[in-house]
């Protein structure tokens, strides 16, 4: 019935559109949409459709955009919000109603919060049947309005283009975020006359980069050089400014060591022997400079606060977003600059002094590589334990060693994507997406979808290896379906503890749940013992792969990249009770002043 449906509405938008090619006379509202949507550069649209706006998305690929098809609007928003990190234009959300937007609300905010370019879009009831209980009736502008740098409903038709135009641009336009566009299904369906849209609305033009003020350039490349200690901080803001070829040389030319933020890695290689990743805790505490290029002072940094860094440390901070600076600490220089063009003008100034460090004799070099060498030993000695039950360094080692080194990685999950993130290297800018600063856990499907799509029109062969929690990856696994469906070949992989933290074996946990009131002594961090997750594979007459050895999980990885047309899911079965070197702060430390 609803193939009938569907096909009917089809049909009705081919005869609509002969119609319109034939007469030209009338436009309806999600032509319009579509078209607006398609002239200012929009290539991928997720969401799930419904009431009012299944021909909306119809019209989206009439107009030659890629729709694609969800299972739930959050996954969908993750995936939107990935494609535009991916591509720099933002990617679109397309979700019912009421509840549909409701759904997106998680995912506008994780594309705010790590400021990634977003537009979501909803249809809303009829205004005719507004304030008389309308079928999904819900104050919708505003409720996006918190997650959202511009939040509008276009007033008449003719107005859309308008609006899809100042929705992308400030979506994209100096630091990333998102637009919302609410969409009543009386606006989708009207009809007026098409040559008084204008249609042909303009494209924005890229900005010119904002460049730094000269003499910034100068204090910064003289606090560097009378630095003892410094360091350089990469944050994804320089992986979205695709500063990674600048960043690279002035790395190369400067031996200055960088750390890169989670979703900063990458942007100069993981491999790179001037990355100071394993001395993390040290490099912090003790860089008497540090250059944050496209990265904030938040949680994830420590809040640039003792204990975690040095209290008379100077920040040389550059941000595309002037509100940012001197949040947490009071910045020595800030600089208001694109990534890219900062770089630059930033090496230039330390080559003409020939600046340059000597890893061999410089003793903050020397502290570093004392302190990355005990940490690569500790690691390496977990990894080499190979018994069963297998550890996380153990289950990351392997898969390191077993993917194609270009891969994406989309991760999630705590110790997963805590351990995971050490062992698990980029060498490629925006080659890692993960829960991010907001902590989001059900992002990865969504996320890896969106890769895979990115990855078959712009880098094809090109892998996604998607590493989840066995509880991160319920927030969203049905998407394996989704993956199925656009033949994406994501391989999933569930390194499964049978918990959140951590869990219980199956003898334990039964004796836990005979001990009494069954909601009341379950420890509220377990899941279910073993779970066989890779059996959702025969959900499509397929087989996944389960895997307690070293041994299974090279022989999964084999197989799974085999497949160029499906996902895979590799259940690696772990001991519940593995968890993290132990840490000499914890993870979410402050100031105690
Ligand atoms: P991380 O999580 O890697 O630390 P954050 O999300 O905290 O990164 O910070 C990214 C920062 O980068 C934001 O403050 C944002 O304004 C900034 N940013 C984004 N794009 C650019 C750009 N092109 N040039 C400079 N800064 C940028
Ligand atoms: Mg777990």
């Amino acid at each position: 019935m609803l193939l009938g449906r569907i096909s009917q509405l089809v049909f009705r938008r081919s005869l609509h559109v002969t119609q319109k090619l034939s007469s030209n006379m009338t436009i309806d509202g999600n032509t319009i949409l579509a078209e607006s949507l398609k002239k200012q550069g929009v290539e991928y649209v997720f969401g799930i459709v419904g009431i009012p706006v299944i021909e909306t998305a119809l019209a989206f690929q009439s107009a030659g955009l890629k729709y694609i098809g969800m299972r739930n609007e959050q996954a969908a928003c993750y995936a939107a919000q990935a494609a535009g990190y991916l591509t720099g234009k933002p990617g679109v959300c397309l979700a019912v109603s009421g509840p549909g937007l409701l759904h997106c609300i998680g995912g506008m905010a994780n594309a705010q919060v790590n400021c990634w370019p977003l537009l979501v879009i909803a249809g809303s009831c009829p205004e005719d049947h507004e304030g008389i209980g309308g079928f999904q009736e819900w104050p919708q502008v505003e409720s996006s309005r918190l997650y959202c740098k511009y939040a509008a409903r276009p007033p008449s038709p003719r107005l859309i283009p308008q609006h899809v135009e100042k929705a992308v641009r400030l979506a994209a336009a100096g630091r990333p975020g998102v637009s919302y566009l609410d969409m009543p299904g009386t606006l989708l369906m009207a009809e007026v006359e098409e040559e008084k849209v204008p249609l042909e609305y303009y494209s924005a033009a890229p900005v010119e980069l904002a460049h730094a003020a000269p003499a910034q350039v100068w204090r910064a490349a003289e606090l560097l050089r009378a630095a003892r200690r410094p360091l350089l901080v990469l944050g994804k803001g320089a992986a979205y400014a695709r500063a990674e070829l600048q960043l690279t040389q002035l790395v190369n030319d400067t031996k200055l060591p960088f750390l890169p933020t989670p979703m900063g890695k990458g942007v100069v290689s993981d491999e790179s022997e001037y990355c100071v990743s394993t001395a993390r805790t040290q490099a912090l505490l003790k860089a008497d400079v540090i250059v944050l290029l496209g990265a904030r002072l938040n949680w994830m940094l420590h809040f640039g606060q003792p204990p975690r860094f040095a209290p008379d440390v100077k920040v040389i901070q550059v941000d595309i977003n002037p509100e940012e600076f001197h949040n947490s600490v009071k910045s020595e220089v800030a600089v208001h600059s694109d990534i890219k063009p900062f770089v630059e003008a930033l090496a230039q100034n330390l080559s003409k002094s020939k600046f340059s460090l000597d890893p061999a004799t410089n003793e903050w070099w020397q502290s570093l590589k004392q302190k990355q060498k005990a940490n690569t030993e500790f690691v390496e000695a977990q990894a080499a334990n190979t018994s069963v039950p297998l550890n996380y360094y153990a289950v990351f080692k392997t898969v390191q060693q077993n993917i194609p080194k270009d891969s994406i990685i989309v991760s999630e999950g705590a110790n997963t994507m805590d351990i995971g993130r050490g062992l698990l290297l980029n060498n490629k800018p925006r080659h890692r997406l993960d829960a991010g600063t907001f902590g989001t856990m059900g992002v990865g499907p969504g996320f890896a979808v969106a890769a895979a799509m990115w990855c078959r029109d712009y880098a094809p062969g090109k892998r996604v290896i998607c590493v989840e929690g066995d509880s991160a990856f319920g927030f969203s696994g049905m998407e394996i379906e989704t993956m199925f469906r656009y033949k994406l070949p994501v391989i999933i992989v569930i390194v499964n503890n049978n918990g959140i933290y951590n869990g219980f074996n199956k003898e334990m946990m039964a004796d836990i749940q005979s001990s009494g009131d069954v909601a009341q002594c379950t420890p509220p961090t377990a899941l279910s013992g073993e779970v066989r997750y890779e059996k959702m594979m025969e959900m499509f007459g397929e087989t996944g792969h389960l895997c307690r050895t070293v041994e299974d999980i090279k022989a999964a990885l084999k197989k799974a990249l085999e497949e160029t047309e499906k996902p895979s899911i590799i259940n690696i079965l772990i001991d519940p009770q593995s968890s993290r070197k132990p840490q000499t702060f914890n993870w979410l430390t402050e100031s105690k002043l």
